[in-house]
């Protein structure tokens, strides 16, 4: 069998490739050549499979998509603190590339206008950092990300540089609140490399998948960035993403995202999927108009919806039989605090008549933090109770059960 999932993405791109509305970017001559034709689409799982569809191989420079993964890379060198007290976090609801900061703190708003970005930029690696350190800082991340090495495109870079009086008035700006502590031409040399990398939408999907994956790369499985950072980074994406389109986005789609003037769109969905679609016609905010619908119609289909949740809790407690003098208690699937809860609700509720108590974990997938620290306090209290505790754990989901008083369940593998 052939899987139908690159058949659905292609009838998707089919139903939207009529549509020529809207214009590519010309405010940087080099993208005015760029063919508005070009559409294509992938999504990776975080299981690392990708599913493409269209025109999935054309490189074409990556602009603002950049912009949550410089934020991210900014966050890992330099803290949260530190970003912090340099760039906000709320939408701005004006256009991607307008002068203003905040009021009060004068930070720009967030990391995805271009003020925020020229900022975040100016943080990469560290205080002594040269201009090419933070530019191969970025480069290798999304290299790493894609996992393959990707180039700028020199020509789109200069074209960009020649005609960036807009991005060199914000640098002034900011360098004139002491926002930045470069020199503005040198931090906006290097913002304007970092949009002129060049990517298919098979990379953007496998970079969105990390970020979905909570850091860790779903085809090497090794960590990119804490999990804090992707976490951070897409809840960012979600406010401010698609700039003051972003509120309508988030009801329609809800799949936080980041477009960019080249015509890219990235998407991810936190434990799902990654995705990407490129068009070049853009939309009066700079989003690209078919990537935008694309979008849309995979969430609608599909159901990935930030907001459109699944009763984790109400799985987890598979069952509960007695075994001789044992209550055998079956726990199954990814255990985080709704299905710990729903575990420990029914040990409190049910009278246990047997002295031992047994949590089998044979059929759990993964417990969070919270569900461990849940899981074993529960059988902390039962031990007070005067019940011999165990756990059947053959997969190892909760190494060291220590009980928090020194003792520890019996293990049965
Ligand atoms: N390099 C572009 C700029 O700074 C990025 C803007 C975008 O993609 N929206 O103007």
């Amino acid at each position: 069998m052939r899987t139908p999932v690159p058949d659905y993405l292609a009838e998707v791109l089919d139903d939207v490739a009529g549509d020529r509305s809207g214009a590519v970017a010309d405010y940087i001559p080099d993208l005015a050549a760029a063919d508005p034709e070009v559409l294509g689409v992938a999504v990776t799982t975080v299981a690392g499979r990708t599913h493409v569809a269209g025109d999935a191989d054309v490189e074409f420079s990556i602009q603002s998509i950049s912009k949550p993964f410089a934020y991210a890379a900014a966050l890992a060198d330099r803290g949260v603190e530190t970003v912090d007290a340099t760039v906000g976090v709320e939408p701005s609801g004006e256009a991607f590339d307008e002068l203003s900061l905040e009021a009060g703190t004068r930070r720009p708003k967030n990391p995805m206008i271009n003020a925020g970005a020229i900022a975040v930029h100016h943080l990469l690696v560290g205080p002594d950092a040269t201009g090419a350190d933070r530019v191969e800082r970025i480069v290798g991340l999304l290299s790493e990300l894609a996992g393959r090495r990707l180039t700028i495109d020199e020509s789109v870079y200069r074209s960009e540089l020649d005609t960036a009086d807009r991005n060199l008035a914000i640098a002034h700006m900011l360098r004139n609140y002491r926002v930045l502590d470069r020199p503005a031409a040198e931090v906006v040399d290097g913002y304007t490399r970092q949009c002129a990398v060049l990517v298919t939408v098979r990379d953007l999907a496998l970079m969105g998948a990390t970020l979905a994956n909570a850091g860790v790369h779903p085809v090497t499985g090794r960590r990119m960035l804490p999990a804090a950072v992707a976490r951070r980074t897409l809840s960012v994406m979600a406010g401010c993403g698609m700039y003051d389109g972003a509120g309508d986005w988030l009801v329609r789609v809800g799949i936080p995202a980041k477009s960019g003037v080249a015509g890219g769109l990235l998407g991810a969905l936190p434990g799902q999927v990654g995705l990407a679609v490129v068009s070049p016609r853009l939309d009066a905010h700079g989003n690209s108009v078919r990537g935008v619908q694309v979008c849309e119609r995979l969430s609608r289909d599909t159901g990935m919806h930030l907001m459109d949740a699944e009763p984790y809790g109400s799985t987890v407690l598979r069952g509960s039989t007695v075994d001789g003098d044992a209550t055998v208690v079956t726990l199954q699937g990814v255990v985080q605090f709704s299905g710990a809860e729903a575990v420990l609700d029914h040990l409190a509720v049910e009278p246990i008549g047997t002295t031992e108590v047994v949590l089998d974990l044979t059929r759990v997938d993964r417990l969070s933090d919270v569900g461990r620290r849940m899981l074993l306090e529960g059988l902390r209290r039962l031990a007070d109770d005067g019940h011999t505790v165990a756990v059947v754990d053959p997969d190892g989901v909760l190494p060291d059960p220590e009980l928090g008083d020194g003792t520890r369940p019996r293990v049965r593998t």
